[in-house]
C-alpha cells in the first residue's frame, strides 16, 4: 500500500519525525553544511554540547542519565553525507533537498533517486536515542563524520580529542546483519599523454561505443562478474587492431573510481579501404560480448557512428599499442576469496575512470582487500605494469586499512547476546568487501573496540534505494539494548 504520508504511523516515532525532515537538506559529500547547522540546533535545542574538527566533523556529547555519570563513554558514528543520485528526466533531486519518498508495504523508497537512508537512518536513529527518557545510558559521544562517499576525509582527517570513549558503535551497515570487518582501499592513478599526431587524412573516422551495462558497487557488487565498460571496449580494440591498421583518438569510459563503468567510447580511424572488415569484427565482438555476458548484463549494446575527422589527433603506433596492453593488463573483477571463508571476495580490482583531465589522460584504478599485504600486492602489479608501459604512476596518499574485529573482542559478544535475548536468533555475523569507516577511525584509536550494524538497505547508492520499516525498528531495538548493557 501507498500512502499519502510515508512516515505516518511508523515507529520509532522520533527516527521517522527526524528522517522525514533530512530527506530535505541537502547533504552531498563535500557539502555537509546545512545538515551540520541543523544538527547543531539540535543540540542546541536539547543543551548538548558541541564541537566541530578542522577535517568537518561534529561531535555531540549527550551527558549521562541520571546516576550513570561513572559508566563507560560510547562513540555512535555516522557520516553526514549521502550519493545524490536521480534517474533520467525525473523531478527527484537529492543534491537540491528534493526527494521523492513512498512507503510500499514494509519499504520507505525514493523510487527515482538515492533516498539517503544510508547514512541518515543512523544519524536520525542516534538522534532519537539521545532524546529518549526510557533509555539508561552512560555517556555519548554522536560522531558525525563528512565526505565518507567521497574521499573518507572526515575519517582519515579526524581530530582525535573529538571522542574519549573506547567502544564505538558504526551505524553505516546495510544488511541487518553484525558486521565485523571491512574491505580496505587503495586508489591508484596512472597518467598517460593525450594524442598529438594528425590522422592520415583520407582516412575514415569512427565512434565506438559500448552502453547499457549493469554496473554496480565496485565492492559490494565486484562478486557479479558483470562486464567492465572499460575492459569491454579495450578488448574490442586488441581484435580491430590484430586485423586492421588503426589509429586510436580517444578511449573513455566510467564515471566513479568506486562504481564499475557502465558505459565506454573509443574514437578510431581507418582506411577506407578497411572498413567492411572493420565492421565485420565489431559484429562479431558484439555477439561474443552478448554471449558471453548474456546473464549480467542483458542489455549491453556496442554501437558506431562515423565523425568528421577535422582535427582529431592520434596516438602514435607505439604509445597506442603501450596503451592497449597496460588496459588488458591491468585485473578488473575479483582477484582472490577468503582463505577460510571461500564464499566471500577477499581482493578485487576496479578499473573504474578513463578521462582527459588537464589535457592528460588519467587512468584511475580501485583496489579493495580484506588483507592488508593483498591489497599493496595488487597495487604494486598496477604500479609495475605502468611501469612497463612508461606510464606515470601516482600513488594513493590516502589508502585505508581492512577492518576486522577479534571474535573475543567484548563489545561483539555483548552485541550478540543482546541480539540473542531479544530476537531469539542467533546473530548473523559478516564481513563486507566494501569500505566502512571503522578502520580508518580505528588507526586514530588502536585499542577502540568496534562493531557496525544498522537496517536492511536495499540500492543504496542508486535510484530506488530503499530502508525496510521493520528492520529500523530492530535495529533501534538492538542499539538500545547494546548501550544499555554497556552502560550497566
Ligand atoms: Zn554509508
Amino acid at each position: 500500500m501507498i500512502s499519502k504520508d510515508p512516515f505516518i504511523g511508523l515507529e520509532p516515532v522520533v527516527l521517522w519525525k527526524h528522517f522525514a525532515e533530512i530527506v530535505s537538506i541537502p547533504r552531498p559529500g563535500g557539502q555537509e553544511d546545512a545538515i551540520k547547522e541543523w544538527l547543531a540546533n539540535w543540540a542546541d535545542k536539547n543543551n548538548f554540547l558541541h564541537r566541530r574538527d578542522n577535517a568537518g566533523n561534529i561531535c555531540i556529547y549527550v551527558p549521562a542519565s541520571k546516576g550513570l555519570d561513572n559508566s563507560r563513554t560510547i562513540a555512535l558514528q555516522t557520516h553526514l553525507d549521502m550519493v545524490c543520485i536521480s534517474a533520467e528526466k525525473s523531478s527527484s533531486d537529492p543534491g537540491s533537498g528534493k526527494i521523492d519518498v513512498i512507503r510500499d508495504g514494509d519499504w520507505i523508497v525514493a523510487p527515482e533517486s538515492t533516498l539517503g537512508a544510508d547514512n541518515g537512518i543512523g544519524i536520525t536513529a542516534v538522534m532519537a536515542l539521545a532524546e529518549s527518557n526510557d533509555l539508561l545510558h552512560g555517556p555519548l559521544e554522536l560522531l558525525f563524520t563528512v565526505e565518507e562517499e567521497t574521499t573518507f576525509k572526515g575519517a582519515i582527517e579526524l581530530d582525535p580529542s573529538m571522542i574519549m570513549a573506547d567502544v564505538m558503535l558504526n551505524l553505516d551497515a546495510e544488511s541487518g546483519e553484525l558486521i565485523i570487518g571491512s574491505a580496505g582501499g587503495i586508489e591508484s592513478v596512472i597518467r598517460w599523454p593525450v594524442p598529438t599526431k594528425p590522422i592520415p587524412e583520407d582516412w575514415t573516422v569512427f565512434n565506438i561505443s559500448l552502453t547499457g551495462l549493469c554496473g554496480g558497487h565496485s565492492g559490494i557488487d565486484i562478486e557479479k562478474n558483470r562486464l567492465n565498460g572499460i575492459k569491454g571496449i579495450v578488448w574490442l580494440i586488441q581484435k580491430i587492431k590484430d586485423e586492421v591498421p588503426i589509429c586510436l583518438c580517444e578511449i573513455s569510459g566510467g564515471d566513479a573510481y568506486n562504481a564499475i563503468p557502465i558505459h565506454s567510447e573509443t574514437i578510431i580511424s581507418i582506411p577506407p579501404t578497411e572498413i567492411h572488415k572493420f565492421e565485420e569484427i565489431i559484429a562479431s565482438t558484439s555477439e561474443d560480448l552478448a554471449r558471453q555476458f548474456s546473464h549480467t548484463d542483458p542489455d549491453l549494446t556496442l554501437s558506431k557512428t562515423i565523425i568528421d575527422n577535422l582535427g582529431i589527433r592520434c596516438w602514435s603506433d607505439e604509445l597506442c599499442n603501450r596503451l592497449v596492453d597496460l588496459l588488458s593488463t591491468i585485473p578488473s573483477g575479483v582477484i582472490a576469496m577468503e582463505q577460510t571463508s571461500p564464499h566471500l571476495v577477499e581482493t578485487s580490482n576496479n578499473l573504474g575512470v578513463l578521462e582527459v583531465r588537464d589535457n592528460t589522460l588519467g587512468i584511475v584504478c580501485f583496489t579493495r582487500s580484506s588483507v592488508w599485504d593483498a591489497q599493496e600486492q595488487v597495487a604494486a602489479s598496477i604500479e609495475s605494469a605502468s611501469r612497463l608501459a612508461g606510464a606515470e604512476f601516482i600513488p594513493d596518499p590516502n589508502k585505508t586499512p581492512p577492518w576486522r574485529i577479534p571474535y573475543h573482542s567484548s563489545l561483539l559478544i555483548i552485541a550478540q547476546a543482546s541480539y540473542r535475548d531479544l530476537f531469539q536468533r542467533e546473530p548473523p555475523l559478516a564481513t563486507i568487501h566494501g569500505g566502512l569507516e571503522c578502520g580508518t577511525i580505528q588507526e586514530h584509536f588502536p585499542e577502540l573496540d568496534v562493531i557496525s550494524l544498522g537496517p536492511v538497505i536495499q540500492n543504496a547508492h542508486k535510484p530506488g534505494e530503499r530502508v525496510s520499516i521493520s528492520s529500523t525498528a530492530e535495529f533501534y531495538e538492538l542499539l538500545s539494548e547494546i548501550i544499555k548493557r554497556l552502560s550497566s
